[in-house]
C-alpha cells in the first residue's frame, strides 16, 4: 500500500481528525494522494450531525463501489460519527466497506490495516479509557493557521444532539500538552490556532493538581506563547460563558475579537425543549457584555428551524432575535432526526415543507444582512493575517482573515503569507471582502 485519500465531512473537529490520521499514514511511509481514484487506501472521515449527511455519506460510499470493483486491492475504510453510531450495520449496506474505526480509535488505523492485509474486515468503536489520539503526529492542512483540540467529548446532551453519543463524555487535556503542542506549532511556521472542543467554556472540569485550569487561564497561558499571533476557539455554550472569559478576551493581545455563540432559538419553550439550560433573555444578557467589552467583535451562531413543537410564534421570535442581534454570519439547520436522541420521541414533529419554508426565509434574511454589514466594511481598514494564496488561484493575489473572521481577498504575493498586513476594503462581497493593501 503506497498512497491514501482522506474524505472529510463535517466539521473542524473532523477536520483536525483527518489531520491526525494524515499524520499517522505519512509516519507508516504512505504518500497523500491527490484524488481517490489514485489511491491504495480511502478512509470517509463521516459526519452525522444532520440527517443530510448521512444521506451524502451513503451516496459517496456508493460511489467507491465502481473504483472497488477495479481495484479489488483497494481498502476502503470509513471513520468519524456515522462509524461510530453505525458501526457493523455499515459493513451489511456497504459489503464494498473493509474497515469502521469510531472517533476514538484513530491510534488504532495502522493495526487496522495491517489486520486488513492478513484478510479481516475489522469495527472498532469502542471508547477506551485513555485519550491517546491526544498524542497522535498530525499532518496540518494550514501552516499559518492550525486546529488544537483542548477537549474531547461532550456531556450536554442536547435533545437534539448526537455528538455525546459518538463523541464520548467531555475530557480535557492537559495545559502543559496544549501549550507545548502550540509551541512547536508555531516553530514551523503557524500563527494563529483555533482552540477546538465542544464547549470550550467548560475546559478544566476533571483537571487536578498541577493541571487545573479554566479556560480563560488556558487563554492567559497560549496567549503568552512567543511569536503566535492569533487566537481563536469554538465553540461557546452559552450557558457556560463566564464573565471571566469575557474579561480575559478583551484583556489578552492575540485573543481575536470574534466569538461563535449558538442561539439555536430564540424561544425560551423551544430552548427548554432542546435542553439547552439557557433562556434568551440570559443570552442576550452575555452577548450585551461581549459587546460592551469588545465594540467591534464579531458574531456568528447557529440556529436550528423547526424543532418538534416549534411554532409559528415560537419561529418568528428567532427571525426578529436574527434582525435584531445582527450576526455576521449564522449556520442555519432544519431540525433532523438524529438516533438515540431526546427529541426524536417528542411530540409535534412538523412536515418537511414547514421546515423548509422557514429555513429558506431565515437563510434569505440572514444573507442579507450579512451582505450589508460586508458592505459596511468597505473604505475601512483592519490587519489581516494572510493565509494562504488566493484560492481562485488568481495569481498575485493572497487570502487572509481580519480578526473578526472575514476572509479578505487582496493583491500581494506569496511571500505575504505568514505575515500581518493592513488592508483597506475596497468591496463587500457575500461570503468575502476585497481590498488592497496599505
Ligand atoms: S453542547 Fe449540545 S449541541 Fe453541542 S455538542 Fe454538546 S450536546 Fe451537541
Amino acid at each position: 500500500m503506497r498512497s491514501y485519500k482522506v474524505l472529510t465531512f463535517g466539521c473542524q473537529m473532523n477536520e483536525h481528525d483527518s489531520e491526525k490520521m494524515s499524520g499517522l499514514l505519512a509516519a507508516e511511509g504512505l504518500m497523500k494522494s491527490d484524488t481517490a481514484e489514485d489511491a491504495d487506501l480511502i478512509i470517509i472521515n463521516t459526519c452525522s450531525i444532520r440527517e443530510k449527511a448521512e444521506q451524502k455519506f451513503f451516496s459517496e460510499v456508493g460511489k467507491l463501489k465502481e473504483l472497488k470493483a477495479a481495484n479489488p486491492g483497494l481498502v476502503i475504510a470509513v471513520s468519524g460519527c456515522i462509524a461510530q453510531q453505525e458501526g457493523r450495520k455499515i459493513l451489511r449496506r456497504a459489503p464494498h466497506v473493509d474497515l469502521i474505526f469510531g472517533n476514538q480509535n484513530i491510534k488504532d488505523l495502522p493495526d487496522l490495516i495491517a489486520s486488513r492485509t492478513r484478510g479481516n474486515r475489522e469495527v472498532r468503536t469502542d471508547f477506551p479509557e485513555a485519550y491517546e489520539h491526544e498524542l497522535l503526529p498530525a499532518v496540518r492542512t494550514g501552516t499559518v493557521s492550525s486546529f488544537v483540540n483542548i477537549m474531547f467529548g461532550c456531556d450536554n446532551f442536547c435533545s437534539y444532539c448526537v455528538v455525546p453519543h459518538v463523541r464520548g463524555r467531555e475530557k480535557s487535556r492537559r495545559p502543559s500538552d496544549i501549550v507545548a503542542e502550540i509551541t512547536t506549532l508555531v516553530a514551523g511556521g503557524c500563527r494563529e490556532v483555533t482552540l477546538l472542543g465542544q464547549n470550550v467554556n467548560s475546559y478544566g472540569r476533571g483537571l487536578e493538581g498541577t493541571d487545573a485550569c479554566t479556560f480563560p487561564e488556558l487563554l492567559e497561558m497560549v496567549d503568552g506563547i512567543d511569536g503566535l499571533e492569533r487566537i481563536r476557539f469554538v465553540t461557546s455554550h452559552p450557558k457556560d460563558l463566564s464573565d471571566s472569559l469575557v474579561e480575559a478576551m478583551a484583556r489578552l493581545p492575540k485573543v481575536c475579537e470574534n466569538i461563535h455563540l449558538p442561539l439555536q432559538s430564540a424561544s425560551d419553550s423551544v430552548l427548554a425543549g432542546m435542553n439547552r439550560k439557557y433562556t434568551f433573555a440570559s443570552y442576550m444578557e452575555k452577548l450585551g457584555k461581549l459587546r460592551a467589552a469588545m465594540p467591534g467583535i464579531t458574531l456568528s451562531t447557529d440556529i436550528i428551524v423547526g424543532f418538534p413543537g416549534e411554532t409559528e410564534e415560537d419561529y418568528r421570535m428567532t427571525v426578529d432575535a436574527l434582525e435584531s442581534i445582527r450576526y455576521d454570519s449564522i449556520f442555519s439547520f432544519k431540525y433532523s432526526e438524529r438516533p438515540n436522541t431526546k427529541a426524536l420521541k417528542m411530540p409535534g414533529h412538523l412536515p418537511e415543507g414547514v421546515k423548509s419554508a422557514r429555513l429558506d426565509h431565515v437563510i434569505d434574511l440572514q444573507n442579507r444582512i450579512t451582505e450589508e454589514k460586508n458592505a459596511g466594511c468597505v473604505g475601512k481598514t483592519y490587519e489581516v493575517l494572510v493565509e494562504r494564496p488566493d484560492k481562485t488561484g488568481d495569481a498575485g493575489r493572497v487570502s487572509g482573515k481580519t480578526r473578526g473572521g472575514k476572509i479578505v481577498n487582496f493583491a500581494g504575493g506569496v511571500s505575504l503569507v505568514g505575515r500581518l498586513v493592513t488592508v483597506r476594503i475596497t468591496e463587500g462581497k457575500k461570503h468575502s471582502l476585497v481590498g488592497e493593501m496599505v
